[in-house]
């Protein structure tokens, strides 16, 4: 063993020698310190540093949905506050970078995913936009595909930034009784409609909700929903929707995803 090496630096050595570890995007050979990415791509990785701006691109996106269905109420009815939107970085389906998401999502790299789901949970905690968040609500998945794949890439995210937001991770509120079809090839409109409706609040949440008194005031006033991928927010927008049936325009709704589609 080399001088200055501890047994935990020598065994990982000897693993990385017969099992070595590739880079997410390049697939080049990583050095023994590195993790998940080679240092090239790490320091390349395209962030958006959305979690420093309460106005953003994706913010801008998220908003417009909540706005359009309440310009078509009616308009005094509800006052929505905007909401804040966040991503660690970029996803363009031209670059390695995809497949980050695409790892935790298809091949089950709960290491990578929580790495990532860290970097995103710091930038989220220095930021003064993200303080005071009560609960951490993952995007559910219907379940047949939760059973079939064996978990839920959202709660893997969503755990990791209740970790370091300080919160409670919430996989209890929502659920997708309704499977929905694959949303890649239509437009933003039919996204829309095709996931409109198909989030509802869990009725044994509703119930423990119901069952609640009034000097036990265990309401979140701030939920940050989290997903994997955030394209056209269709997907957020119809679990923000199924949340207002039960929380009050007081309760801020925010979003965070570890990607973006753009730029
Ligand atoms: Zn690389």
């Amino acid at each position: 063993m080399l001088r200055g090496w501890g047994w935990k630096e020598g065994c990982a050595a000897l693993a990385d020698f017969f099992m070595p570890r590739r880079c997410i995007v390049c697939r080049v050979r990583l050095a023994l310190r590195e993790r998940h990415l080679c240092i090239g791509c790490l320091a390349d990785l395209p962030e958006t540093r959305f979690s420093g701006l309460s106005r953003n691109p994706m913010a801008d996106r998220f908003n417009a949905l909540i706005q359009r269905d309440l310009d078509l109420s009616d308009p005094q009815s509800r006052h929505e506050e905007y909401a804040f939107a966040t991503a660690l970085f970029y996803y363009r389906a031209s670059t390695g970078y995809r497949k980050i998401t695409q790892r935790l999502k298809y091949h089950a790299d709960f290491a990578a995913g929580r790495f990532f789901s860290r970097k995103l949970g710091d930038r989220m905690a220095s930021s003064s936009l993200y303080k005071g968040i009560d609960w951490v609500v993952p995007v559910p998945l219907h379940w047949s595909r939760r059973w079939s794949r064996g978990y839920n890439q959202a709660d893997v995210i969503a755990k990791e930034l209740a970790f370091r937001l300080g919160a409670r991770l919430r996989t209890d509120v929502l659920c997708r009784p309704s499977r929905t079809r694959s949303q890649a090839r239509l437009s933003v409109e039919e996204k829309v409609r095709n996931v409109s409706g198909a989030f509802r609040i869990r009725k044994r949440f509703l119930r423990k909700l119901r069952a609640r008194t009034a000097n036990q005031p265990n309401l979140p006033r701030r939920i940050l929903l989290v997903d994997d991928v955030f394209t056209t927010g269709a997907t957020l927008y119809s679990c923000f929707q199924a949340l207002r049936t039960v929380f009050p325009v007081q309760v801020r709704i925010d979003v965070a995803t570890l990607a973006c589609v753009g730029q």
